[in-house]
């Protein structure tokens, strides 16, 4: 592949994702990010000046900007990364969930089926260019609760219970229809729930850590008791590649870390690392819509795509708290809200 828009990649996963497609790959990867609050431009600054890297700031959803990219760059892959992830904001302010989230996504892909096909006037007989690939990068929520015992597959019911779920879903669903409708090639990616280096505090791990560092008591949700399956950044990032490579066309794949854990045994184990007593945690009341259960079975990517994951929940802790503690500058840029600034003026 040439080059390889990645939507969303100043974010947590997108910020990874490009370093390892440079890494990996000969081709071009090309940055487009509105920067909203959970972006983090400082983590790929070290990039500027490769001259197989490009940042674009700009809103997945501007269609003139889509179709001035596309034609620039000539792109032969997407990852779309970009999106509103926060779920406890989605309770409170719903809708630019849906607008970036679900319309962002369609105009994602209406710029991509333009780009990319090869006949345009035959509304029947579409043919894209060779090679081209659209991924859509999804989460395990869509799939709701689930009963013990039990996991995920690609063909279970989508049940979400949340805002950004269901903006998730919506966009899942564009996503099939216009494989569907306009033969456009596409894959659908869910991961569970990501942790690693370079996470906002919005997220579990990077809270506890917080939490501890600045002396205040940690919040668990409920009793704590929610389980899901968690997986490291790297092995997120190498699905997201296996699937670039050898997807097929219109397959959805889910991705899990075979790490089924409660929230409150990730809390004590951030907790035992920092080496910080339980009672550092302090249960408070659940939020509305959370799921008790969310767990992916990866059967279908472990067999047909070769990939698995293998970071145990153990190491990537141990790795994830020692880049927290290594990183104090890091840490103070977002914890002050410093990085916004790093935002405008890099972006
Ligand atoms: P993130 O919030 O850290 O990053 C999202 C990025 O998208 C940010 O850089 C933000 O500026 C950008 N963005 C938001 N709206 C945009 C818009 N309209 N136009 C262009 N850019 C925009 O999220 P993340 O944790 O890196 O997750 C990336 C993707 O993976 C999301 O689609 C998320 O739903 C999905 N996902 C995340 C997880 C996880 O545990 N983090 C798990 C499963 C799926």
């Amino acid at each position: 592949m040439n080059a390889i828009l990645v939507t969303g990649g100043a974010g947590f996963i997108g910020s990874h994702l490009v370093r390892h497609l440079l890494r990996e790959r000969p081709g071009r990867v090309v940055v487009l990010d509105s920067l909203t609050v959970a972006a983090n431009l400082a983590d790929l600054a070290d990039l500027t000046g490769d001259d197989r890297y490009a940042f674009v700031r700009g809103d997945i959803g501007d269609r003139d900007l889509l179709r001035r990219m596309f034609a620039e760059y000539a792109f032969d892959a997407v990852v779309n990364l970009a999106a509103e992830s926060y779920v406890e904001r989605s309770i409170t302010d719903p809708e630019i969930f849906v607008s970036t989230n679900v319309v962002g996504t369609q105009a994602l892909l209406d710029a991509a089926r333009e780009s990319w096909r090869l006949k345009p006037n035959e509304a029947h007989e579409v043919q894209y260019r060779h090679g081209v690939r659209f991924v859509q990068v999804s989460a395990a929520e869509v799939y709701g609760d689930l009963p013990p015992n039990d996991g995920f597959d690609e063909n279970a019911a989508l049940a979400p219970t949340t805002p950004y779920a269901a903006s998730k879903a919506g966009a899942d669903l564009l996503v099939q229809a216009y494989h569907h409708a306009f033969g456009l090639p596409v894959n659908i990616v869910r991961c569970s729930i990501n942790y690693g280096s370079h996470q906002f505090p919005e997220k579990l791990m990077p809270k506890v850590i917080d939490y501890w560092s600045t002396r205040r008591r940690i919040p668990v949700y409920g009793d704590g008791g929610q389980i899901r399956d968690w997986l490291h950044i790297d092995d997120s990032c190498r699905a997201i590649d296996a699937v670039l490579d050898q997807g097929v066309d219109g397959e959805t794949y889910n991705v899990g870390g075979d790490s089924e854990y409660t929230n409150l045994a990730v809390i004590e184990a951030v907790l035992g690392r920092l080496g910080a007593p339980l009672e550092a945690a302090e249960h408070v009341r659940d939020r509305p819509g959370h799921a008790q259960r969310v767990v992916l079975d990866s059967s279908k990517i472990k067999s047909e795509l070769g990939w698995a994951p293998t970071r145990s929940l153990e190491d990537g802790i141990d790795a994830t708290v020692s880049w927290y503690l290594s990183n104090p500058e890091w840490v103070r840029l977002v914890a002050t809200g410093a990085y916004r600034e790093s935002n405008r003026s890099l972006g």
